[in-house]
């Protein structure tokens, strides 16, 4: 979401007549897009302004501002706690943006942190900075009125709202147009996208027919609203990618309900198995909460015996941080010690690599299709890009080339990609 955050700010720097610059030491200005959702973020980004601080003491004139989720939860304080910034922007202010610099070069400290409940940036084409010429992302919502207890993205993004969608399906053209061949539409929740009598699943389809060679990804689909109308279109259209990302968080009952995720394991177990049943060659994957307020050893049994159950391609797996002002920064004790965390996300990582591994295995000898992005960063030799699943694929390079899209035999595999021979 930053990633494609950045590309708005960057857009609409441009117009401005600014230019990104790939050598920290030629920048003007200095823009860090910063993330709130683990006290780990944003200790990076700590750090980097210390680094930051140094190159301003040698180039007076550089101009440093923070923006994102960060800039919204701590707001104006953080010029009192960082002394080189110059500016402070929040996730729904970026048209701002030009005035406050403005305002900076006059000699001010300015900021904007106030959130919208219109803002989608729909007019806004997005510059592109992959690190390919074929994937772009989309955002088709903002905010999140979810409210998971341990979360502080409702209170940094703001109120959900859903951006029209000709100006999404218009996007896409534009960038199938231009050579794309890979779109990830983007929201905290795109299971609850409504826009007067478009939902997701009608959505998701459009941006698919815009042509049969633009493959279509979406993330992040919550747990408690995917429903199996999205599953039959995801199963019915061949250009919409087989992989799921469906965030369990936790394979206990009882806390899912304290973290306010709105479903039980056995809801959860319901979804899995619907879409093992409507999609039965989808990947899927999912984020993992180690160590939440009131976390037995028995809970975290129950999230490894799901993962188990599941079989997860692949999964982001984090350890529990108390979010000042979340609901259970307020009302639960963060009461499970430091060292548990750490064991039990190490059980985790453990056997989720374990399962990722069972599942490539699975693929080998399998042919599957290729959406060629890169030269691979070991050798020149070997072409990289993923199957419909999202897997990483490497294999020779022959006279392929980046946009193809390839039918490769998978002959090898390690935990995180597949290998083989284009056929
Ligand atoms: N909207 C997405 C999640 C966005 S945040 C969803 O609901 O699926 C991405 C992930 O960060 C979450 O799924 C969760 O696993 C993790 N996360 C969020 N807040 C956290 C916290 N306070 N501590 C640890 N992990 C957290
Ligand atoms: Fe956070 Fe929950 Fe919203 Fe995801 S759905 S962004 S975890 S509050």
């Amino acid at each position: 979401m930053n990633f494609s955050d950045s590309e708005i700010v960057a857009s609409i720097l441009r117009d401005r007549g600014m230019e990104p610059t790939l050598l920290i030491s030629d920048a003007d200005i200095i823009l860090l897009n910063t993330c709130s959702v683990r006290d780990n973020a944003e200790q990076r980004i700590r750090k980097r302004l210390r680094e930051l601080r140094s190159l301003k003491k040698k180039k007076k004139d550089l101009i440093i501002g923070l923006i994102g989720c960060m800039a919204e939860r701590q707001k104006e304080k953080l010029f009192e706690e960082e002394d080189c910034l110059d500016l402070i922007v929040g996730p729904d202010a970026y048209r701002d943006l030009p005035k406050i610099i403005e305002s900076v070069e006059n000699g001010f400290k300015a900021s904007n942190v106030l959130l919208s409940e219109e803002e989608t940036y729909s007019d806004i084409i997005p510059a592109r900075y992959h690190n390919n010429q074929v994937s772009a992302f989309i955002s088709i919502m903002r905010g999140c009125e979810n409210f998971c207890a341990y979360c502080v993205v409702p209170y940094t993004r703001g109120k959900e709202r859903s951006r029209e969608p000709n100006s999404i399906i218009n996007e896409a053209k534009e960038l199938f147009e231009k050579g794309y061949r890979e779109l990830t539409l983007l929201g905290q929740n795109v299971n609850s996208y409504q826009y007067d009598d478009f939902n997701f699943a009608k959505l998701l389809s459009e941006v698919a027919s815009v042509n049969f060679l633009l493959r279509v990804r979406f993330t992040t689909s919550h747990p408690k609203d995917i429903s199996d109308e999205l599953l039959h279109t995801i199963a019915n259209t061949a250009n919409i990618c087989k992989s799921i990302h469906l965030p369990m968080q936790s394979g206990s009952t009882k806390v899912l309900e304290i973290m306010n995720r709105r479903y039980t394991r056995d809801w959860y177990m319901n979804r899995i198995s619907a879409i093992k049943q409507i999609i039965p060659d989808c990947a899927i994957t999912t984020d993992i909460i180690a160590g939440f307020s009131t976390e037995t050893e028995e809970d975290h049994q129950q999230t490894l015996s799901l993962m188990e159950w599941v079989e997860f391609d692949y999964a982001y797996m984090f350890k529990y941080s108390v979010r000042e002002g979340t609901d259970a920064a307020r009302t639960l004790m963060d009461d499970v010690p430091e060292e548990t965390k750490i064991l039990r996300l190490n059980e985790i990582i453990a056997l989720q690599q374990k399962l990722s591994l069972q599942s490539n295995q699975k693929d080998i000898g399998k042919v599957v299709e290729v959406l060629v992005e890169n030269v691979s960063k070991r050798s020149q030799d070997f072409l990289s890009g993923r199957n419909s699943q999202n897997k990483m694929v490497v294999f020779p390079r022959q006279n392929y080339k980046v946009g193809d899209y390839v039918k490769v035999k998978i002959t090898d595999c390690t935990a995180a990609t597949l290998k083989g021979e284009a056929i």
